[in-house]
């Protein structure tokens, strides 16, 4: 299991690496599409998204279907050897949906109901829609479940990132039902919810509302699970969608694309339902490296949601976007760069929206791996290029990228953390960027994972501002460090249960005898505010790090002081603990460090566990490594525009695949945005 391809679990899929992206026939009269096919062939492409948002065109009047275009488009595409990832087409209803189902738009949460015009604008709880959605499927599938060009089913298209919340009353009582499942009784919701305080306490189901209009705030743990339940409806359509596939094709294979890391959605628990996960990743090239951050950090998201499974990028962008205040192009190189960055993040897939750029429409501006200009453009090329480099690098599909290093993220504590009513305003998404951001740059691989996921295979895990902790998380970790590993706690975590309860008697409530230590209070930081931070060991006349967001008051119960507080009340008292807890370590950091700082720790501390980078090479300059069951695939992407050096250490002399027939040099000025993609035996 451990290197199995995709294609070895989705028999139809094509062998080697995906390549290709959506396709919308529908935009273009039929003469185009000969011409489209033939490009694609040329162009390498051997995998394309068809029909996201064709429900119009498939049936232009209830109940009336019209199939013989899309015939046409998916012989033509499989005589050209193109399979497909067949959607489901319902991201987008039609016309007349609405006209016949006013009540199926969604409500925003001021009330307002949403009009055809757009996309994505129906109820997530229509039952109209749902019967629509799945009459349609159901046809889908019946025509062509068994056509040997349909390699996996796209269901729906990046289910909730327009709409994920609506506010209408259907919405509203299945949020009742949802919590009447979750918690059986009002007796048992009035105590998950604290509505002992404000009066909010409720003797009806009837009285109990969306959180949208309160004066103030809100009740949090109403909150939190009206966040639980808008996953769980978006889920609901990804479930019967495949089931009405499945009803008709059994063994039919599927995936959706999510959004980034998007925060109403609780991707990890999605994918569980899919046979792969896909990615739609759109950095902004005017940030530079914290964008090739972000996507890595998005990339070993996805490479986790399946345990380690082969993700596939299913949209990103060739040249420039259309949505952004100002849409900067890739330059020359980048596309290709964060291509192969995918990959060695753990995609076996490459994939753009879309095939050819609109004429009209609101996407019109958006890039294509086929611009207005048509063929003969520096995209196009980039892109035949590209796929020509793919179809000679079969080998990787299926190679696993191995980490000794965790970062654990949950759902749960991204809607919990971020709730209104806190110490501070937390943004999860920085904090994680915070703590990802100094093994990226050291080269440094992790897997991104629940604190529900087994540790025991990882070194070292890294906690940030784990708020939420469940007694099986904290049992969890505690085993992990007892059992030798090393854990690195931050502040603020370990503060409430599920319910968002605080635990009591100090924090990190139920992680006390692991760090060695309670912490009694905070105190934020605001914006512009900092204390300072002394390592114990470093010398006297050593100027203190900058610290910012956030400290506390730590008073150790067997933990070692590693750093203390410069200023204020807290000068002298601990801001980084050690605790030697059976055969492992636990660390605790009670406030947020100096990047460098925190960077040249994390290294020396990982460094101490033998935990380095592959080889050594400037900053931005990535390396990732891959491995297959008999080869090894070491990826180095310079992401910058100027050459920097590189030193490939024990992979010198091996193959480059991207450069055959000549081995890699010892050291080397690798050019700005140039990609090397070593391979030797794996020496197992
Ligand atoms: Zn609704």
């Amino acid at each position: 299991m451990l290197t199995d391809s995709l294609h070895t679990l989705i028999p139809k899929l094509p062998a080697g690496l995906l390549y290709g992206g959506d396709y919308n026939p529908e935009q273009w009269p039929e003469a185009v599409w000969l011409e489209d096919a033939r490009l694609m062939q040329a162009a390498g492409v051997n995998f394309i998204s068809l029909g996201i948002f064709s429900w119009a065109k498939l049936e232009p009047e209830p109940g009336r279907y019209d199939f013989a275009w899309l015939d046409r488009v998916i012989d033509l595409l499989w005589s050209h050897q193109i399979s497909l990832c067949l959607a489901t087409a319902t991201a987008s209803p039609p016309a007349w949906f609405a006209r016949l189902h006013p009540e199926g738009l969604a409500v925003g949460r001021a009330g307002d109901r949403f009009t055809h015009g757009s996309r994505q604008h129906y109820c997530p709880n229509s039952v109209a829609y749902r019967q629509a959605s799945v009459r349609l499927i159901t046809q889908l599938a019946q025509r062509y479940g068994r056509h040997p060009a349909v390699a996996l089913w796209h269901i729906n298209n990046e289910l909730g990132c327009h709409i994920n919340a609506c506010y209408c009353d259907v919405c509203a009582a299945e949020f009742r039902h949802w919590l009447r499942r979750r918690y059986g009784s009002l007796e048992a919701l009035n105590a998950a919810w604290g509505t002992a305080f404000w009066s909010q306490i409720y003797g009806d189901w009837s009285e109990i509302q969306l959180p949208n209009r309160t004066p103030t705030l809100g009740n949090p743990t109403q909150c939190l699970d009206h966040q639980r339940f808008v996953s769980d409806g978006l889920r609901a359509i990804l479930l019967a969608e495949t089931a009405a596939i499945r009803a008709v094709v059994p063994e039919a294979k599927i995936t959706t694309n999510g959004v980034f890391t998007m925060k109403p959605a609780d991707y990890r628990d999605w994918f569980q339902h899919c046979d792969v996960a896909a990615l739609d990743c759109y950095p902004d090239p005017t940030l530079g490296l914290v964008e090739v951050r972000a996507s890595a950090l998005c990339n070993d998201h996805y490479r986790c949601f399946k345990d380690g499974l082969p993700f596939i990028l299913m949209e990103q962008v060739t040249s420039q976007v259309n949505w952004r205040a100002t849409n900067v192009l890739k330059q020359p190189g980048q596309m290709r760069a964060l291509s192969y960055a995918a990959l060695a993040h753990g995609a076996d897939g490459i994939m753009f929206f879309q095939w050819r750029a609109s004429r009209a429409g609101a996407e019109k501006f958006h890039g294509a791996l086929l611009p207005h200009a048509g063929p003969d453009t520096r995209v196009h090329r980039e892109v035949v290029q590209l796929g020509r480099e793919l179809r000679s690098l079969t080998a990787i599909a299926g190679a696993r990228t191995p980490a000794r290093v965790a970062l654990l993220q949950s759902w749960e504590n991204h809607w919990a953390l971020e709730l209104p009513s806190k110490p501070a305003t937390f943004d999860y998404g920085r904090t994680l960027a915070e703590f990802h951001t100094p093994l990226w740059n050291r080269n440094i691989a992790l897997d991104v994972v629940s604190p529900d996921a087994p540790l025991t295979r990882y070194d070292v895990v890294i906690a940030p501002v784990l708020y939420v902790i469940s007694p099986k998380q904290a049992d969890s970790l505690r085993a992990f460090v007892a059992g030798g590993g090393t854990l690195l706690l931050t502040y603020f975590s370990g503060i409430v249960d599920e319910h968002e309860h605080i635990q009591l008697g100090g924090y990190p409530a139920l992680l006390k005898d692991v760090l060695g230590l309670v912490v009694e209070e905070w105190q934020p930081l605001p914006p512009g505010a900092s204390n300072g931070l002394r390592l114990l060991t470093s010398a006297p006349e050593a100027p203190a790090v900058p610290c910012h967001f956030f400290s506390e008051v730590v008073h150790p119960r067997g933990a070692e002081v590693l750093a203390t507080f410069t200023k204020d009340f807290l000068a002298g008292q601990p801001a980084l603990t050690r605790h030697r807890f059976g055969s492992g370590e636990a660390y605790y950091l009670a406030t947020q460090p100096d990047a460098a700082c925190l960077e040249n720790w994390l290294a020396d501390l990982l460094a101490s566990r033998g935990i380095t980078a592959p080889i050594q090479a400037a900053y931005g300059v990535e390396v990732c490594l891959r491995q297959g069951t008999e080869q090894e695939f070491l990826f180095v992407i310079n992401h910058q525009s100027d050459p920097a050096p590189v030193n490939y250490g024990a992979w010198t002399g091996s193959a480059d695949l991207l450069s055959p027939g000549t081995p890699v040099a010892a050291t080397e000025e690798l050019p700005g945005l140039a990609v090397r993609l070593l391979c030797r035996p794996r020496n197992k």
